[in-house]
């Protein structure tokens, strides 16, 4: 019986220890799962903080990306509206509060460097009275050498970076009256430096890389505009000043024009009224000479008949002399009407040829002419153009020497007709062929010593010529020959 109870009372605490044991085993996996559950909990709550920084984190991005956008908007306008100003008072005019406002900063001054005066001026005031603003400019000006320090390093100075040898912040808050700030130099060529002062007195604005990067645009922005508008004042200055001096020259020539018109005018009336009068004179010698010659007033021995022949065949070259000076002044003053017609060329070709025919058989010199059938016409005065031919032909006459050639061709050029007159005779040397058409000029040479002339053919032919609306001009080689071409108009 005994043995039974101990027997059941060692089952009872067996299973007590066991029972015991077990619940020890439980208890400890539960601590064990506490511990798992705590430890998970505090990564959950690491999680959600991370969450919820990267949220403002992410919020607050999106608010300076907003402001940017929002700023870079008001930039690209500002930038529009200054861009198109080409007058350097204009542009600051453009920066007004609305932009400032919309940038973020309610003040702003901007001051130029004038390198003549030596000191800051203002261009620019938002956001100040005159005695504030004043107050700045007296005190920019005392530290001008640190702003221009400022200007030559080209980089802004804000709220947030201030360069060592700039002034202090409080310095600069006290002075403009403002919480944050960017300062950004203006750097134009031309001497056109100067800076840019934005501001808030907002305590909470904390100035951001990308509102100092906006400034920034803003002033090189401003920098350029200046540059062109200082570049388009110098080009209009000078355009007015050119106008000014194409004014004066076109006055200085329209009076020499007129000078040179009065002057060639009283030219042409002297050489004019000295013609006429050498004429009577001249007429009366020739007649003399011709009564004496003829013997009217008793025989005239040989010797003394020889001197009035002279005199005769002298008068004769001066009265032609007196002539042609007569008509190149008539034709030059516009005196003489020509009087235009339709005209046969070979004919004037022809009469021409048999008027010089003597001499052309004298100096055995052949003659031809080739007109092609569009050249036959010409619109002419035949009278002068008649003139025109003789002098040229008879030039060639005179400067070939014997068994020459003389030719005339012809060709239609344009709406004209080209005639050339050609020889082969001596040639003209080439810096006298521009010479000859000017009155009295004649070639100095051996030949000229020979044959007679006054140096006034060429001008008179000229006259005629220009005065028919046509051209003249020659082309000639030394001992080769020369060819005298000028146009005409076609009947
Ligand atoms: P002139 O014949 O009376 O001297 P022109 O005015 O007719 O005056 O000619 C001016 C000069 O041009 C001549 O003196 C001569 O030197 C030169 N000249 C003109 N025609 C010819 C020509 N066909 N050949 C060579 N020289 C010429």
């Amino acid at each position: 019986m005994l043995s039974f109870i101990f027997i059941s009372f060692c089952l009872i605490v067996t299973s007590l220890v066991i029972f015991l044991l077990s619940k020890i085993q439980a208890s400890k996996e539960k601590d064990k799962q506490i511990e798992t559950l705590k430890a998970s909990l505090e990564e959950m709550d690491e999680q959600a903080k991370l969450i919820m920084r990267t949220d403002m984190e992410l919020n607050k991005t999106q608010e300076e990306l907003d402001k940017k956008i929002s700023g870079l908007d008001i930039l690209q306008k500002l930038s529009r509206d200054i861009s198109t100003t080409l007058e350097e008072k204009q542009i600051f005019k453009k920066i007004s509060t609305e932009y400032l406002e919309g940038l973020g900063f309610e003040k702003s001054l901007a001051f130029l460097w004038n390198d003549l005066k030596r000191e800051f001026h203002p261009c620019l005031n938002l956001g100040y009275n005159d005695v504030e603003s004043e107050k700045i400019k007296i005190s920019v000006n005392a530290d001008k050498d640190r702003y221009l320090d400022l200007i030559h390093s080209g980089k802004a100075a804000s709220s947030v970076s201030i360069p060592n040898n700039f002034l202090t912040k409080d310095k600069i808050y006290q002075l403009f009256g403002v919480r944050s700030f960017i300062i950004c130099p203006i750097l134009a060529q031309e001497g056109n430096q100067g800076f840019i002062f934005v501001g808030t007195q907002n305590i909470e604005a904390c100035i951001t890389e990308g509102e100092q990067e906006l400034i920034t645009i803003l002033t090189n922005q401003i920098g350029q505009t200046l540059d062109n508008a200082r570049l388009f004042e110098k080009t209009w200055r000078s355009q007015q000043e050119l106008e000014v001096k194409v004014e004066e020259r076109t006055r200085q020539l329209t009076q020499t024009l007129e000078e040179v018109g009065k002057i060639s005018k009283r030219k042409s009336d002297f050489i004019s009224s000295v013609s006429h009068e050498l004429r009577t004179p001249l007429t009366s010698i020739k007649g003399y000479a011709a009564i004496l010659l003829a013997g009217k007033l008793g025989s005239v021995p040989d010797e003394i008949k020889n001197r009035l022949e002279k005199i005769n065949r002298h008068s004769d070259e001066l009265v032609h002399m007196v002539n042609d000076l007569l008509d190149i002044s008539r034709i030059e003053s516009g005196k003489v009407n020509m009087h235009m017609e339709s005209l046969e060329l070979k004919y004037i070709t022809d009469k021409v040829a048999d008027l010089l025919s003597e001499q052309l058989k004298t100096k055995n010199i052949s003659f031809s002419s080739n007109l092609p059938e569009d050249c036959q016409k010409i619109l002419a005065d035949r009278s002068q153009i008649e003139r025109v031919f003789i002098n040229l032909v008879g030039n060639a006459l005179k400067f070939t020497p014997e068994n020459g050639k003389i030719s005339i061709t012809a060709h239609r050029s344009g709406k004209m007709i080209q005639i050339d007159v050609t020889d082969t005779g001596f040639g003209i040397p080439e810096d006298a062929q521009e010479k000859i058409f000017e009155e009295f000029f004649r070639v100095e040479n051996t030949i000229n010593q020979e044959v007679k002339g006054t140096g006034l053919g060429l001008t008179l032919v000229k006259h005629i010529i220009e005065a028919h609306q046509g051209r003249i001009w020659v082309k000639s080689k030394l001992g080769e020959g020369s060819t005298f071409s000028f146009t005409l108009n076609t009947a």
